[in-house]
């Protein structure tokens, strides 16, 4: 039986270098690479961010807390709430109190623009919960869902997993939601490694078909979709089997006595300006600085004053 394996090694003695934890010998089966959707994305962004995030221990200090995160938390969190309320009370009256009591403070720049957040995201609420049916229940919601691959033990938590009609008989649908101020379309929801192993493994764990991935959008009240095939499904988990064979190859290679620096390079670019770790890494020292809730000030300007 393969066993699991986290590719995140225990320090050995400081300095952040991995112990070459269970090193496998000849005829041993390989162990499980195990991974969520953010683990992978972390490393495909940047595989320094990934050492900072996942390997070096302590765990270089982090920037301060973003805004536009606690938006997407406070929203995040109220869906979930409204979908735990029985119902006949789904009702939009009960949005403010499910708000409020999920509302995370954090990264605003005053109470003035926190509230003015708190206001958009409860219209974004309103909106949203109008082209929901109540009575209708989301197979899971927040529901985390594993699979095993030849190389992968990966798991994640889904925001929501819809029961449908499909030509065929019942199909599940992912959908997962967004709160940034870019709108998205059949492209992202096609190109999303995340939902895409979300799909795979919602297939596996409740044996129905998953093809059909979804990102909705609340501010612009839009849902990009696409419908994958086995054969697009099974490129995603080609990918993210590659993406883990490189980590552990980059993790062996430091618990070795590697370069650390070398086997996690830097990838600067513009997610560098809103990297947690930009002030503990080199490449980060270049990137432009942005306010904490300078994101949010831009969810909150109409669109028409933006460049
Ligand atoms: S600042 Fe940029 S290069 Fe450095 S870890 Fe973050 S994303 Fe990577």
């Amino acid at each position: 039986m393969r066993r699991a394996y986290s590719a995140t090694p225990r320090p050995r003695g400081g300095a952040g270098r991995p112990e070459p934890e269970q090193l496998g010998f000849e005829g041993m089966p390989e162990r499980l690479f195990v991974c969520t959707p953010s683990k992978l994305g972390s490393y495909e962004d940047c595989p320094r961010r990934y050492r900072y995030s996942y390997v070096d221990r302590p765990t270089p200090p982090k920037g301060p807390p973003w805004a536009h995160n606690s938006l997407g938390a406070s929203v995040h969190t109220a869906l979930r709430n409204w979908f735990a309320l029985p119902a006949e009370r789904r009702l939009p009256e009960a949005l403010p109190t499910l708000l409020k009591g999920t509302w995370v403070r954090e990264g605003y720049r005053d109470e003035a623009q926190e509230r003015a957040a708190y206001r958009r995201a409860l219209e974004w609420l309103e909106s949203y919960v109008e082209t929901l049916d109540p009575a209708v229940e989301p197979l899971g919601v927040e529901r985390v869902v594993a699979v095993k691959t030849s190389v992968l033990a990966f798991n994640g938590r889904a925001d929501r997993i819809d029961s449908r009609s499909g030509p065929d008989g019942p199909e599940l649908a992912i959908v997962d939601y967004k709160t940034g101020r870019t709108g998205l379309d059949s492209d992202d929801a096609r190109g999303s490694q995340a939902l895409a192993l979300y799909a795979f493994a919602a297939e596996r764990v409740f044996r129905r078909p998953c093809r059909r991935v979804e990102l909705h959008h609340l501010p612009s009240g839009t849902v990009a979709a696409h419908e994958h095939t086995p054969e697009s499904l099974a490129r995603q988990v080609s990918r993210a089997e590659d993406t883990a064979r490189d980590i552990v190859a980059a993790e062996r290679a430091v618990a070795e006595g590697g370069d650390p620096d070398e086997a996690f390079p830097t990838t600067p670019g513009p997610i560098c300006t809103w990297c947690d770790f930009r002030r503990s890494c080199p490449a980060g020292a270049e990137a432009p600085t942005k306010d904490p809730w300078a994101a949010v000030d831009r969810v909150l300007t109409p669109a028409a004053g933006d460049a």
